[in-house]
């Protein structure tokens, strides 16, 4: 019986698999080197857990969740994105007693009922950043940074938009004369638009109707309402920014889907003329103020994170013209035995490769060098090391770059010094070194 993949779910594997890998490994060693610290967390979380952080009014949470009651007539939930179970973990485990700021950082799969699309999974990946202290520009300028950071690592160019949303009492004074104007407009605009004016009238201006977007461009724009302390806090962010030379598009439409957002806000986008990736964001995240406090927490700290949909990136990064090359999924070496005892000694010398992480393939086979030579082809494999019944009377082994043609006989007692000048000529490029500091940037 053939068993179809669930829908909204895909598998990734073959070269994308190996893209996937390179993507996450590159945002961790990034992350790492920010200062961030790994966090696992459990993917099953206590359904009330989302209500309460990501809000009553988003989508996420009114419609998206997947959520069932356990044996024990519990209500739990897949979890629909990380912010919420980091910050349950956080005040969990008291992870913020002599470790503020907490700098931590994830990967893992999300789960959202949406309707299935391109870009748009129900079971997706994400990976990001949380950073928990007490509210500061030049942290909040950090997880901006990173992200745009990690994008150009990886060879996509960024487009960042930003956003402040305004706190308290601007907030309450916006969101009342947002639903004022909507009012009259409310019959015309979409069932879930009428939904969010009940709830929360700032997700209206994240609507993606057409027909609701005319009448949302008429809306009186956020940035007219922020306070002197907002206003300060924005420009000081933006300062940070510009001293690293980071560019951003300020869009006052910018709310982002979830509830727990105050201050900055910000997205990435793929700057590209293909228009599949129009208005599909890389990215995004923002600063969140009483989180940890709704969840029993301590008050004076807040937050701000990022994250980013792995599926989003791979097919960015596939699509991009870039010259990151990842970990690659190339075999270095190929072994090519020819005889029992050169099975032996390929044996040997395979093992000394794994054991120093250098990529290599052998079959625990004997073949003929014609068809290790249209097998090492095809796993595309850079070299082959050939095993032969001259070789091993000599004591040597052929090294043949299978790109150049060249090939070279290699003493067994030279073997390690040899493999890591090959590894150093192939891997170890004008890229690796540490570029010169330009303090004149961005000013
Ligand atoms: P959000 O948690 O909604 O801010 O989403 C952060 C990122 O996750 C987005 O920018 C996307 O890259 C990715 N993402 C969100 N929802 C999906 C989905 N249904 N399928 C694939 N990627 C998604």
């Amino acid at each position: 019986m053939k068993i179809n993949p669930v829908k909204g779910t895909h598998d990734i594997y073959s070269s994308t698999a190996n893209d996937a890998l390179d993507l996450e490994y590159t945002f961790n060693v990034m992350a790492m080197a920010y200062g961030y610290e790994p966090i696992v967390i459990p993917t099953l979380e206590h359904t009330n857990l989302f209500q309460r952080s990501v809000g009553e009014s988003s989508d996420i949470v009114t419609k998206e969740m997947y959520t069932f009651l356990d044996k024990a007539g519990r209500s739990l939930t897949l979890r629909p994105e990380f912010t919420a179970g980091i910050m349950r973990a956080v005040v969990t485990n008291k992870l913020y007693v002599d470790n503020i700021p907490l700098r931590l950082f994830y990967n893992g799969s999300c789960f959202r009922y949406e309707r299935p699309q391109a870009g748009r999974y129900r079971e997706f990946h994400q990976m990001g950043v949380e950073l928990i202290a007490p509210t500061n520009p030049g942290l909040d300028a950090e997880v901006i940074a990173l992200g745009f950071a990690y994008l150009k690592e990886i060879g996509l160019n960024p487009i960042l938009k930003i956003n402040y949303l305004p706190a308290k009492d601007s907030r309450e004074k916006y969101l009342k004369d947002l639903k004022a104007f909507f009012e009259p407009n409310l019959d015309n605009m979409c069932e879930d638009c009428k939904r969010r004016y009940e709830i929360n009238p700032l997700r209206i201006l994240d609507c993606k109707v057409p027909s609701d977007r005319e009448i949302i461009e008429k809306a009186p724009s956020i940035s007219t309402y922020l306070s002197d302390d907002d206003l300060k806090h924005y420009n000081e962010i933006k300062r940070f920014l510009g001293n690293i030379g980071i560019s951003y598009e300020e869009d006052d439409r910018l709310v982002r889907g979830l509830d727990y957002y105050s201050g900055i806000v910000f997205e990435y986008y793929f700057d590209t003329d293909n228009s599949d990736f129009a208005g599909i964001a890389l990215g995004g995240g923002g600063h969140y103020d009483g989180l940890l406090q709704e969840l029993d927490g301590p008050s004076e700290y807040s937050g701000v994170g990022l994250s980013f949909g792995l599926e989003r990136l791979i097919s960015a990064y596939q699509n991009a013209d870039t010259e990151y090359k990842g970990t690659g999924m190339r075999p270095i070496f190929y072994m090519a035995p020819l005889s029992e005892e050169g099975l032996d000694l390929a044996h040997t010398l395979a093992t000394f490769l794994h054991e120093n992480s250098v990529h290599t393939i052998l079959n625990y086979e004997i073949k003929s060098l014609k068809s290790f030579l249209k097998s090492a082809n095809k796993k595309q494999a850079r070299n082959i090391i050939i095993i032969g019944e001259d070789e091993l009377k000599k004591g040597f082994v052929t090294i043949k770059n299978l790109e150049s043609g060249v090939q070279h006989e290699v003493a067994i007692d030279d073997f390690p010094e040899i493999v890591f000048s090959i590894l150093k000529e192939n891997y170890e490029d004008d890229d690796g070194e540490i570029q010169s500091l330009d303090i004149t940037k961005g000013n």
